[in-house]
Parts: structure tokens; C-alpha cells; sequence
């Protein structure tokens, strides 16, 4: 109901302050404000995303809640807190974390995502699923992004928070970043409902590029023009932002990304050595089918005569092939 909803939001956003008062201010949350800082989060960033850190303790959260006023069983609702089994009692969810406030699209903050510090597993604890917090409705930053989205008509989606965050440093405002899951149909939709165009960044490893597959089908089924920005291998869009800087990560990623097509092309030319005669056909026969999936005519026919020109093959002879793809097509 809406009294419990509005309790739970509050206590969220009671939390959020008083773990970015430890991160900042005490000498408890030193360790982890130092490792921030460290990986290039400057306090102006810090402060902007509301950035904290949960104690090493089972129960500050939890007493802090209480002393708020909160009943400790809304609070294991909103997922702040967990209840031990035996006796009943409450202890902190959050323990030792670098806290990540996630909002909803109002802006009002509903859930976190809490990293640990350094290395070590898991990484990233989520808050759960509540009445509160959908992880498939919500995009990360969408509150901050949106009218940055609407005003360019394009939306850039990132994997992971830090990502995000490295994005905002290099004036990229436009981006949002799933929860850690794969993009969701109404994720799709609401990037829809404010862009016409969105450039897809993810992790420049196996399962980067998978999840990137994936989200385009989803993307391009809501109605949206997909773009890919490409990383290098083993690295993300936050590594490359502290490796190269900001200016390069917008000039070198982000403005050279390329179409969805021109992306699946180089993925079908990867582990083939086209130097080989029968690759290469293989490769030229696996990409005039994947052109033949093009709804546009008129991109089929561009990607067709970049294809001919790359290989020097005769247009006609690749346009008389496409047919026998056209009629099997989905
Ligand atoms: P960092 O740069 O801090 O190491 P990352 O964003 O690069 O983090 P990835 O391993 O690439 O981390 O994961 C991408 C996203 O997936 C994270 O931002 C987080 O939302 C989610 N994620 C990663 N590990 C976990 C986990 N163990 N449990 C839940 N979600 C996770
Ligand atoms: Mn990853
Ligand atoms: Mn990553
Ligand atoms: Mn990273």
C-alpha cells in the first residue's frame, strides 16, 4: 500500500545518505573511499552519484533504521535488511560494500547495488526484487539520462554501473546501464519510447559481445536504429576510460560506433583467415545471408556493393545470390 511504499522509499533514501556520510567522512570508510579514488571516481563523481559505503557491521544499518523509526519487518520488505531464522532477529544486508544508489524513473532511490572492496566474490550484491524495485523495468541513471536522451534521440547502454558513471566523466550523458541482467522487453521499450537511435557498449569480451547480440534483436523489435560501440578485447568501457582518457573513449568508442550490420559482418569474420581462398567464400556466403535479413532495401543494397567492392566480386553475381536467401527469409 502506499504508506508502506512511501516508508520504504524514505528509508532508502535516509540510507543513501548516511552511507555516503561514512564513505566520505569517517575513518571506517577510508579503505574504500581510497580504492575509489583510485580507479579514477573523482569526489565530484562521488557526490553526483551519491556513492557510500555500508560498514563492516551486521546491525549500523539495521540500527540506524530502527532509530529512524522503521519497522525492521518493511525493511526486510524493501530488502535493506535480512531476518536470521532461528530467533527472528535482523541484520545488515550490506556489509562492507561500496554503495551504488539505484533510482527509479521518478528519481526516488529504491533499491542498491553494493560493490565489494577490491577483489573478491561476489562482486556486485544487488538488492532483491520488492514491491519496489523491478530490475526489469529499471535502467540505471535513466532518471539523470532522460531528457539528455530525449534531446539527442539516442540513448547509449552500458553493462555495469562503473561503466556509466566512466561514460558521465567523458560528457556522455546519455547513458543508462541494465542491473546486471540481460536487457528486458520493457527496458527496450522505454529506451524506444524517448530515442529513436541507441548505441550499444558493452564488455569487450565473449559474453559482451553475446549479451550484445541479444539486446539489439530487442532493440531493433522495439522499433529502435542499433548502433555498436566496439571495445578492444578484455577490456570494458571503464577500463578504457582510465586507460585512454575521456576525450579518446567518446571520439575513438562512442562517435566510432558502427551499425548493427557492419557489426555482425566483423563478428563473422572473426577466427576465419580470409588470406584462405575457401574462408573466404564461406565468409562471403555467410554475410549475403546475413545481409539477406535486412528489411531496408536500400541497406541491403549498400552492405552488398561494400561487399563486392571488399572482395572484388561482381555486384550482380552477389545481388542474383541474395534471391535464393530472399525467399527463405524469416
Ligand atoms: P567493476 O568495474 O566495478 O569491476 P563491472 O561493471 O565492470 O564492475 P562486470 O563484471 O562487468 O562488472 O559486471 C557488469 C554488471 O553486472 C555489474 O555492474 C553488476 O550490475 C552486474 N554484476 C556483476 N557481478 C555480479 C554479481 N556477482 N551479482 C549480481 N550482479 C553482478
Ligand atoms: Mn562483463
Ligand atoms: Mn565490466
Ligand atoms: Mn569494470
Amino acid at each position: 500500500n502506499g504508506t508502506e511504499t512511501a516508508a520504504m522509499i524514505a528509508a532508502h533514501n535516509l540510507l543513501k545518505k548516511f552511507y555516503h556520510h561514512l564513505l566520505i567522512h569517517t575513518k571506517e570508510g577510508q579503505v574504500a573511499l581510497d580504492y575509489l579514488l583510485s580507479r579514477g571516481f573523482t569526489r565530484e563523481i562521488i557526490d553526483q552519484f551519491e556513492i557510500g559505503y555500508a560498514l563492516n557491521s551486521w546491525d549500523a544499518a539495521t540500527k540506524f533504521l530502527a532509530s529512524k523509526g522503521f519497522s525492521l519487518q518493511l525493511m526486510e520488505k524493501a530488502g535493506l535488511v535480512s531476518k536470521k531464522e532461528e530467533d527472528g532477529s535482523y541484520f545488515d544486508r550490506f556489509r562492507n560494500r561500496i554503495m551504488f544508489p539505484i533510482h527509479n524513473h521518478q528519481g526516488e532511490t529504491v533499491a542498491f547495488s553494493g560493490r565489494i572492496v577490491g577483489s573478491g566474490e561476489p562482486k556486485y550484491v544487488n538488492s532483491p526484487e520488492t514491491s519496489i524495485f523491478n530490475k526489469r523495468k529499471i535502467l540505471y541513471h535513466f532518471h539523470e539520462a532522460r531528457l539528455h536522451i530525449r534531446q539527442k534521440q539516442q540513448a547509449v547502454l552500458f553493462e555495469g554501473f562503473a561503466d556509466v558513471i566512466a561514460a558521465v566523466r567523458a560528457g556522455i550523458h546519455h547513458a543508462v546501464a541494465t542491473m546486471g541482467t540481460a536487457l528486458s522487453e520493457e527496458q527496450a521499450r522505454t529506451i524506444r519510447r524517448n530515442a529513436e537511435s541507441v548505441i550499444i557498449c558493452y564488455d569487450g569480451d565473449r559474453a559482451g559481445v553475446d549479451a550484445t547480440l541479444r539486446a539489439a534483436e530487442m532493440l531493433a523489435e522495439a522499433g529502435c536504429y542499433v548502433k555498436v560501440a566496439t571495445m578492444p578485447e578484455g577490456l570494458d568501457p571503464d577500463d578504457y576510460v582510465r586507460q585512454y582518457g575521456p576525450e579518446r573513449f567518446k571520439a575513438d568508442v562512442i562517435d566510432a560506433s558502427i551499425s548493427l550490420t557492419a557489426f555482425k559482418l566483423n563478428y563473422l569474420k572473426k577466427g576465419r583467415n580470409l588470406q584462405d581462398e575457401s574462408e573466404r567464400l564461406r565468409y562471403i556466403e555467410d554475410a549475403v545471408k546475413e545481409i539477406s535479413q535486412l528489411n531496408n532495401a536500400i541497406e541491403v543494397d549498400h552492405y552488398l556493393r561494400q561487399l563486392a567492392n571488399e572482395f572484388s566480386i561482381s555486384f550482380d553475381v552477389l545481388r542474383e545470390q541474395i534471391k535464393s536467401y530472399e525467399r527463405t527469409r524469416k
